[in-house]
Protein backbone atom coordinates (compact mmCIF):
# COMPACT_ATOMS: atom_id res chain seq x y z
CA UNK A 1 0.00 0.00 0.00
CA UNK A 2 1.10 2.94 -0.81
CA UNK A 3 1.03 5.91 1.64
CA UNK A 4 0.26 10.00 0.80
CA UNK A 5 2.78 11.97 1.30
CA UNK A 6 1.12 13.53 4.51
CA UNK A 7 0.13 9.73 6.36
CA UNK A 8 4.05 9.29 5.32
CA UNK A 9 5.15 12.50 7.03
CA UNK A 10 3.25 10.92 10.07
CA UNK A 11 4.69 7.47 9.92
CA UNK A 12 8.61 8.99 9.70
CA UNK A 13 7.50 11.69 12.97
CA UNK A 14 6.63 8.27 14.99
CA UNK A 15 10.03 6.76 14.32
CA UNK A 16 11.14 10.49 15.34
CA UNK A 17 11.75 11.47 12.11
CA UNK A 18 12.00 15.43 11.91
CA UNK A 19 9.39 16.93 9.69
CA UNK A 20 7.53 20.28 9.35
CA UNK A 21 4.92 20.88 11.32
CA UNK A 22 1.78 21.17 9.49
CA UNK A 23 -1.68 19.91 8.65
CA UNK A 24 -4.27 18.31 5.91
CA UNK A 25 -6.96 20.81 4.23
CA UNK A 26 -9.91 19.57 2.04
CA UNK A 27 -10.96 22.98 1.16
CA UNK A 28 -9.75 26.34 0.25
CA UNK A 29 -11.06 27.28 3.98
CA UNK A 30 -9.30 24.59 6.01
CA UNK A 31 -6.37 25.16 4.00
CA UNK A 32 -6.32 29.01 5.37
CA UNK A 33 -6.99 27.95 8.74
CA UNK A 34 -4.10 25.54 9.15
CA UNK A 35 -1.41 28.27 7.47
CA UNK A 36 -2.90 30.80 10.14
CA UNK A 37 -1.81 28.22 12.54
CA UNK A 38 1.52 26.87 11.32
CA UNK A 39 2.38 29.88 10.80
CA UNK A 40 3.49 32.14 7.18
CA UNK A 41 5.36 31.45 4.76
CA UNK A 42 3.63 27.70 4.06
CA UNK A 43 3.98 25.35 1.68
CA UNK A 44 0.63 23.74 -0.26
CA UNK A 45 1.34 20.45 -1.21
CA UNK A 46 -1.09 18.20 -3.27
CA UNK A 47 -1.94 14.85 -1.94
CA UNK A 48 -1.40 12.55 -4.48
CA UNK A 49 -0.06 9.04 -5.16
CA UNK A 50 1.90 10.41 -7.70
CA UNK A 51 5.58 11.94 -8.03
CA UNK A 52 6.71 14.84 -9.78
CA UNK A 53 4.28 17.05 -7.75
CA UNK A 54 6.23 19.88 -7.86
CA UNK A 55 6.85 20.32 -11.68
CA UNK A 56 3.38 19.78 -12.51
CA UNK A 57 1.99 22.74 -9.95
CA UNK A 58 0.89 21.15 -7.33
CA UNK A 59 3.89 22.46 -4.79
CA UNK A 60 3.27 25.90 -4.01
CA UNK A 61 4.56 28.26 -1.73
CA UNK A 62 2.55 30.90 0.31
CA UNK A 63 3.55 34.00 1.91
CA UNK A 64 -0.40 35.45 2.98
CA UNK A 65 -3.74 34.64 3.22
CA UNK A 66 -4.12 35.83 -0.44
CA UNK A 67 -1.42 33.32 -1.46
CA UNK A 68 -3.41 30.58 0.34
CA UNK A 69 -6.58 30.89 -1.36
CA UNK A 70 -5.02 31.65 -4.74
CA UNK A 71 -2.81 28.67 -4.25
CA UNK A 72 -5.72 26.33 -2.70
CA UNK A 73 -7.74 27.30 -5.20
CA UNK A 74 -5.40 26.19 -8.14
CA UNK A 75 -4.33 22.90 -6.48
CA UNK A 76 -7.45 21.06 -5.79
CA UNK A 77 -9.01 19.58 -8.53
CA UNK A 78 -6.22 19.63 -10.25
CA UNK A 79 -5.19 16.83 -12.12
CA UNK A 80 -1.64 15.28 -11.79
CA UNK A 81 -0.94 12.24 -14.10
CA UNK A 82 -4.22 11.31 -13.99
CA UNK A 83 -4.84 11.81 -10.32
CA UNK A 84 -7.70 14.19 -9.33
CA UNK A 85 -6.18 16.35 -6.37
CA UNK A 86 -8.80 16.31 -3.63
CA UNK A 87 -6.74 16.95 -0.51
CA UNK A 88 -4.01 19.32 0.40
CA UNK A 89 -1.40 19.52 2.83
CA UNK A 90 -0.15 22.42 4.18
CA UNK A 91 3.09 22.94 6.42
CA UNK A 92 5.39 25.62 7.27
CA UNK A 93 7.75 26.51 4.62
CA UNK A 94 11.57 25.45 4.98
CA UNK A 95 14.47 27.62 4.16
CA UNK A 96 16.44 25.59 1.82
CA UNK A 97 20.16 25.73 1.79
CA UNK A 98 21.07 21.70 0.47
CA UNK A 99 18.73 19.72 -0.92
CA UNK A 100 20.07 15.49 -0.40
CA UNK A 101 17.97 12.31 -2.00
CA UNK A 102 17.78 9.34 0.74
CA UNK A 103 15.91 6.16 0.68
CA UNK A 104 15.86 2.52 1.66
CA UNK A 105 14.38 -0.58 -0.25
CA UNK A 106 14.65 -4.00 -0.82
CA UNK A 107 16.89 -5.33 -2.87
CA UNK A 108 15.91 -8.89 -3.89
CA UNK A 109 18.32 -9.75 -6.22
CA UNK A 110 20.94 -9.54 -3.26
CA UNK A 111 19.00 -10.71 -0.45
CA UNK A 112 19.83 -7.43 1.33
CA UNK A 113 18.38 -4.43 2.12
CA UNK A 114 19.57 -1.07 -0.08
CA UNK A 115 19.96 2.07 0.96
CA UNK A 116 20.43 4.92 -1.18
CA UNK A 117 21.80 8.15 -0.48
CA UNK A 118 22.78 11.66 -2.54
CA UNK A 119 23.86 15.11 -2.41
CA UNK A 120 22.30 15.89 -5.32
CA UNK A 121 18.34 15.55 -4.06
CA UNK A 122 15.34 17.15 -4.83
CA UNK A 123 15.38 16.28 -8.68
CA UNK A 124 14.24 12.81 -9.58
CA UNK A 125 16.52 10.10 -8.63
CA UNK A 126 16.24 8.12 -11.72
CA UNK A 127 18.07 11.28 -13.37
CA UNK A 128 20.98 11.39 -11.26
CA UNK A 129 21.33 7.58 -11.51
CA UNK A 130 21.07 8.19 -15.35
CA UNK A 131 23.54 11.35 -15.36
CA UNK A 132 25.57 11.56 -12.72
CA UNK A 133 25.51 7.83 -11.32
CA UNK A 134 28.71 8.45 -9.21
CA UNK A 135 26.42 11.01 -7.07
CA UNK A 136 24.60 8.07 -5.63
CA UNK A 137 26.39 6.76 -2.79
CA UNK A 138 24.40 2.77 -2.59
CA UNK A 139 24.68 0.79 1.00
CA UNK A 140 23.88 -2.69 1.31
CA UNK A 141 22.43 -3.86 4.72
CA UNK A 142 22.49 -7.02 5.92
CA UNK A 143 18.81 -7.31 7.32
CA UNK A 144 20.30 -9.40 10.76
CA UNK A 145 22.95 -7.09 11.47
CA UNK A 146 20.97 -3.83 10.41
CA UNK A 147 21.99 -0.51 10.60
CA UNK A 148 24.34 0.91 13.14
CA UNK A 149 25.45 4.82 13.62
CA UNK A 150 28.91 4.20 12.52
CA UNK A 151 28.11 2.63 9.33
CA UNK A 152 26.04 5.75 8.84
CA UNK A 153 28.37 8.15 9.79
CA UNK A 154 30.85 6.81 6.82
CA UNK A 155 27.60 6.66 4.45
CA UNK A 156 27.13 10.28 4.53
CA UNK A 157 30.65 10.70 4.45
CA UNK A 158 30.91 8.68 0.98
CA UNK A 159 27.83 10.59 0.11
CA UNK A 160 29.97 13.82 0.61
CA UNK A 161 26.76 15.57 2.12
CA UNK A 162 27.57 18.94 3.81
CA UNK A 163 29.42 18.43 7.25
CA UNK A 164 27.40 20.14 8.65
CA UNK A 165 24.86 18.19 7.96
CA UNK A 166 26.47 14.65 8.73
CA UNK A 167 25.71 14.26 12.13
CA UNK A 168 22.15 14.65 11.83
CA UNK A 169 21.48 13.02 8.68
CA UNK A 170 23.41 10.31 9.73
CA UNK A 171 21.34 9.69 13.06
CA UNK A 172 17.85 10.28 10.42
CA UNK A 173 19.37 8.20 8.77
CA UNK A 174 18.99 5.14 11.09
CA UNK A 175 15.67 6.46 12.32
CA UNK A 176 14.44 5.75 8.77
CA UNK A 177 15.90 2.32 8.65
CA UNK A 178 14.30 1.49 11.76
CA UNK A 179 10.76 3.05 10.30
CA UNK A 180 11.48 0.98 7.07
CA UNK A 181 12.13 -2.32 8.58
CA UNK A 182 10.39 -2.09 12.29
CA UNK A 183 7.46 -0.57 10.21
CA UNK A 184 7.30 -3.15 7.59
CA UNK A 185 8.11 -0.54 4.46
CA UNK A 186 8.58 -2.07 1.01
CA UNK A 187 10.28 1.41 0.44
CA UNK A 188 10.91 4.73 2.68
CA UNK A 189 12.16 7.48 1.00
CA UNK A 190 12.99 10.88 1.55
CA UNK A 191 13.03 13.66 -1.86
CA UNK A 192 14.09 16.29 -0.26
CA UNK A 193 15.60 15.65 2.48
CA UNK A 194 17.17 19.15 3.19
CA UNK A 195 19.81 21.40 4.87
CA UNK A 196 18.24 24.23 5.95
CA UNK A 197 20.59 27.65 6.31
CA UNK A 198 20.54 27.37 10.04
CA UNK A 199 21.99 24.01 9.66
CA UNK A 200 18.88 21.53 10.36
CA UNK A 201 18.48 18.39 8.59
CA UNK A 202 14.21 17.33 8.40
CA UNK A 203 12.44 15.26 5.71
CA UNK A 204 10.51 17.96 2.94
CA UNK A 205 9.05 14.95 1.60
CA UNK A 206 8.14 11.14 2.11
CA UNK A 207 7.23 8.67 -0.13
CA UNK A 208 6.28 5.36 2.15
CA UNK A 209 5.19 1.62 0.42
CA UNK A 210 4.07 -0.81 3.05
CA UNK A 211 4.15 -4.55 3.00
CA UNK A 212 0.92 -5.57 2.75
CA UNK A 213 2.14 -8.58 3.94
CA UNK A 214 3.12 -7.27 7.40
CA UNK A 215 -0.61 -5.60 7.98
CA UNK A 216 -1.41 -8.58 10.35
CA UNK A 217 1.01 -6.48 12.87
CA UNK A 218 -0.33 -3.50 12.56
CA UNK A 219 -3.64 -3.27 13.04
CA UNK A 220 -3.05 1.11 12.85
CA UNK A 221 -2.71 0.63 9.33
CA UNK A 222 -6.00 0.66 9.01
CA UNK A 223 -6.39 4.23 9.80
CA UNK A 224 -4.43 4.80 6.09
CA UNK A 225 -6.79 3.24 4.18
CA UNK A 226 -9.72 5.73 5.27
CA UNK A 227 -9.72 7.28 1.60
CA UNK A 228 -8.20 4.83 -0.05
CA UNK A 229 -10.30 3.73 -2.57
CA UNK A 230 -13.52 5.92 -3.65
CA UNK A 231 -14.85 3.75 -5.88
CA UNK A 232 -17.46 1.25 -4.62
CA UNK A 233 -16.54 -1.75 -6.80
CA UNK A 234 -13.22 -2.08 -5.72
CA UNK A 235 -14.15 -1.22 -1.91
CA UNK A 236 -17.12 -4.07 -2.00
CA UNK A 237 -14.20 -6.26 -3.66
CA UNK A 238 -11.42 -5.55 -1.00
CA UNK A 239 -14.54 -6.32 1.76
CA UNK A 240 -15.48 -9.95 0.02
CA UNK A 241 -11.19 -10.34 -0.17
CA UNK A 242 -11.40 -10.28 -4.10
CA UNK A 243 -7.91 -8.72 -5.67
CA UNK A 244 -9.47 -6.02 -7.75
CA UNK A 245 -9.24 -3.74 -9.83
CA UNK A 246 -12.08 -1.31 -11.32
CA UNK A 247 -11.78 0.05 -14.97
CA UNK A 248 -14.11 1.99 -17.38
CA UNK A 249 -15.13 -0.87 -19.74
CA UNK A 250 -18.09 -2.93 -20.52
CA UNK A 251 -16.60 -6.27 -19.75
CA UNK A 252 -16.50 -8.11 -16.29
CA UNK A 253 -13.76 -10.03 -16.13
CA UNK A 254 -12.81 -13.36 -14.22
CA UNK A 255 -9.64 -15.30 -14.50
CA UNK A 256 -7.38 -17.20 -12.11
CA UNK A 257 -3.89 -15.84 -11.56
CA UNK A 258 -2.82 -12.22 -12.26
CA UNK A 259 -0.86 -13.21 -15.66
CA UNK A 260 -4.18 -14.55 -16.63
CA UNK A 261 -6.14 -12.02 -15.84
CA UNK A 262 -3.86 -9.61 -17.31
CA UNK A 263 -3.75 -11.42 -20.55
CA UNK A 264 -7.55 -11.54 -20.38
CA UNK A 265 -7.85 -7.51 -20.54
CA UNK A 266 -5.21 -7.72 -23.73
CA UNK A 267 -7.12 -10.12 -25.72
CA UNK A 268 -10.59 -8.51 -24.75
CA UNK A 269 -8.83 -4.90 -25.90
CA UNK A 270 -7.15 -6.83 -28.69
CA UNK A 271 -10.77 -8.01 -30.37
CA UNK A 272 -11.95 -3.98 -29.82
CA UNK A 273 -13.62 -4.45 -26.26
CA UNK A 274 -13.15 -2.93 -22.74
CA UNK A 275 -12.53 -4.34 -19.43
CA UNK A 276 -14.83 -3.67 -16.74
CA UNK A 277 -12.11 -4.60 -14.22
CA UNK A 278 -9.08 -6.86 -13.55
CA UNK A 279 -10.28 -9.74 -11.06
CA UNK A 280 -7.89 -12.60 -10.25
CA UNK A 281 -9.54 -15.14 -7.72
CA UNK A 282 -6.19 -17.00 -7.26
CA UNK A 283 -6.02 -21.04 -6.98
CA UNK A 284 -9.42 -20.56 -4.53
CA UNK A 285 -12.00 -20.96 -7.39
CA UNK A 286 -14.37 -22.64 -5.31
CA UNK A 287 -18.34 -21.40 -5.15
CA UNK A 288 -17.86 -18.88 -2.38
CA UNK A 289 -15.09 -16.96 -4.30
CA UNK A 290 -17.32 -17.36 -7.74
CA UNK A 291 -20.37 -15.99 -5.79
CA UNK A 292 -18.22 -13.23 -4.39
CA UNK A 293 -16.81 -12.45 -7.53
CA UNK A 294 -19.89 -12.34 -9.96
CA UNK A 295 -21.58 -10.31 -7.09
CA UNK A 296 -19.25 -7.59 -7.37
CA UNK A 297 -19.09 -7.46 -11.35
CA UNK A 298 -22.53 -7.40 -11.15
CA UNK A 299 -22.78 -4.81 -8.76
CA UNK A 300 -21.12 -2.58 -11.97
CA UNK A 301 -23.76 -0.83 -14.13
CA UNK A 302 -21.40 -0.76 -17.10
CA UNK A 303 -20.28 -4.52 -17.42
CA UNK A 304 -22.87 -5.98 -20.06
CA UNK A 305 -21.33 -9.20 -20.23
CA UNK A 306 -18.89 -11.54 -17.97
CA UNK A 307 -15.60 -12.95 -19.31
CA UNK A 308 -14.68 -16.15 -16.78
CA UNK A 309 -11.32 -17.23 -18.48
CA UNK A 310 -9.99 -20.06 -16.53
CA UNK A 311 -6.89 -22.27 -16.83
CA UNK A 312 -7.07 -25.29 -14.75
CA UNK A 313 -3.42 -26.00 -13.13
CA UNK A 314 -3.55 -26.99 -9.22
CA UNK A 315 -7.26 -25.29 -9.71
CA UNK A 316 -8.89 -27.36 -11.03
CA UNK A 317 -11.78 -26.83 -14.07
CA UNK A 318 -14.33 -29.04 -12.70
CA UNK A 319 -14.50 -27.44 -9.15
CA UNK A 320 -14.39 -23.74 -10.73
CA UNK A 321 -17.77 -25.25 -13.06
CA UNK A 322 -19.35 -26.27 -9.83
CA UNK A 323 -18.58 -23.13 -7.75
CA UNK A 324 -20.05 -21.17 -11.08
CA UNK A 325 -23.37 -23.21 -11.13
CA UNK A 326 -23.33 -23.08 -6.94
CA UNK A 327 -22.73 -19.23 -7.21
CA UNK A 328 -25.52 -18.67 -9.84
CA UNK A 329 -27.56 -20.02 -7.59
CA UNK A 330 -26.73 -17.66 -4.73
CA UNK A 331 -26.45 -14.47 -7.06
CA UNK A 332 -28.71 -13.59 -9.91
CA UNK A 333 -26.93 -12.18 -12.59
CA UNK A 334 -28.32 -9.69 -15.11
CA UNK A 335 -24.97 -10.23 -17.48
CA UNK A 336 -24.62 -12.84 -19.90
CA UNK A 337 -21.21 -15.15 -18.78
CA UNK A 338 -18.58 -16.41 -21.36
CA UNK A 339 -16.72 -19.46 -20.29
CA UNK A 340 -13.65 -20.57 -21.49
CA UNK A 341 -12.07 -23.03 -19.07
CA UNK A 342 -9.06 -25.14 -19.98
CA UNK A 343 -6.31 -27.02 -18.18
CA UNK A 344 -6.41 -29.73 -15.51
CA UNK A 345 -10.58 -31.49 -16.22
CA UNK A 346 -11.54 -29.05 -18.78
CA UNK A 347 -13.54 -31.87 -20.48
CA UNK A 348 -15.40 -32.53 -16.51
CA UNK A 349 -15.49 -29.33 -16.35
CA UNK A 350 -16.91 -28.97 -19.17
CA UNK A 351 -19.59 -31.74 -18.72
CA UNK A 352 -20.76 -30.19 -15.83
CA UNK A 353 -21.95 -27.26 -17.42
CA UNK A 354 -23.39 -28.38 -20.40
CA UNK A 355 -26.67 -29.34 -19.29
CA UNK A 356 -26.68 -25.65 -17.62
CA UNK A 357 -26.34 -23.62 -21.32
CA UNK A 358 -28.45 -21.37 -22.38
CA UNK A 359 -28.27 -17.78 -24.19
CA UNK A 360 -26.87 -16.18 -21.14
CA UNK A 361 -24.51 -19.00 -19.57
CA UNK A 362 -21.86 -19.67 -22.61
CA UNK A 363 -18.54 -22.17 -23.67
CA UNK A 364 -16.34 -20.99 -25.64
CA UNK A 365 -13.32 -23.37 -26.62
CA UNK A 366 -10.54 -20.59 -26.65
CA UNK A 367 -9.54 -17.66 -24.95
CA UNK A 368 -9.56 -15.52 -28.93
CA UNK A 369 -13.18 -16.97 -28.77
CA UNK A 370 -14.44 -16.10 -25.99
CA UNK A 371 -12.88 -12.44 -25.79
CA UNK A 372 -14.86 -12.16 -29.01
CA UNK A 373 -17.96 -13.55 -28.07
CA UNK A 374 -17.89 -11.66 -25.11
CA UNK A 375 -16.96 -8.38 -26.56
CA UNK A 376 -19.83 -9.14 -28.91
CA UNK A 377 -22.47 -9.21 -26.26
CA UNK A 378 -21.32 -6.12 -24.55
CA UNK A 379 -21.76 -3.88 -27.48
CA UNK A 380 -25.13 -5.51 -28.80
P1 LIG B 1 7.42 16.16 -5.50
O1 LIG B 1 7.70 17.07 -6.64
O2 LIG B 1 6.13 15.41 -5.69
O3 LIG B 1 8.56 15.24 -5.19
O4 LIG B 1 7.18 17.09 -4.21
P2 LIG B 1 8.22 17.61 -3.10
O5 LIG B 1 7.58 17.54 -1.80
O6 LIG B 1 9.53 16.91 -3.21
O7 LIG B 1 8.43 19.13 -3.48
C1 LIG B 1 9.01 19.50 -4.71
C2 LIG B 1 9.95 20.66 -4.51
O8 LIG B 1 9.27 21.77 -3.94
C3 LIG B 1 11.07 20.36 -3.53
O9 LIG B 1 12.16 19.69 -4.15
C4 LIG B 1 11.45 21.75 -3.08
O10 LIG B 1 12.37 22.33 -3.98
C5 LIG B 1 10.14 22.51 -3.14
N1 LIG B 1 9.61 22.67 -1.79
C6 LIG B 1 8.84 21.80 -1.09
N2 LIG B 1 8.62 22.23 0.16
C7 LIG B 1 9.30 23.40 0.29
C8 LIG B 1 9.50 24.33 1.37
O11 LIG B 1 9.03 24.17 2.50
N3 LIG B 1 10.27 25.42 1.09
C9 LIG B 1 10.84 25.63 -0.13
N4 LIG B 1 11.59 26.71 -0.29
N5 LIG B 1 10.68 24.78 -1.15
C10 LIG B 1 9.92 23.67 -0.96
MN1 LIG C 1 9.82 14.82 -3.65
Amino acid sequence: MDLFEYQGKQYFAQYGISVSPGDIADTVDEAVAVAERVGYPVVLKAQVKVGGRGKAGGVQLAANVDDVRRHANNILGLDIKGHVVHRLWVEHASDIAKEYYASFTLDRANKTHLGMLSAQGGVEIEVVAEENPDAIAFLSIDPVRGLDLATARRWVAEAELDEVAREQAAELLVKLYDCYTRGDCDLAEINPLILTPDNQVHALDAKVTLDENASFRHPEWEAFRVNETEDPREKMAKEKGLNYIGLDGSVGIIANGAGLAMSTLDVVNQVGGTAANFLDIGGGANADVMAAALEVINADPKVKSIFVNIFGGITRVDEVAKGVLEALKRVSITSPIVLRLDGTNAVEGRAILAPHLSSTLITEATMLDAARRAVALATN
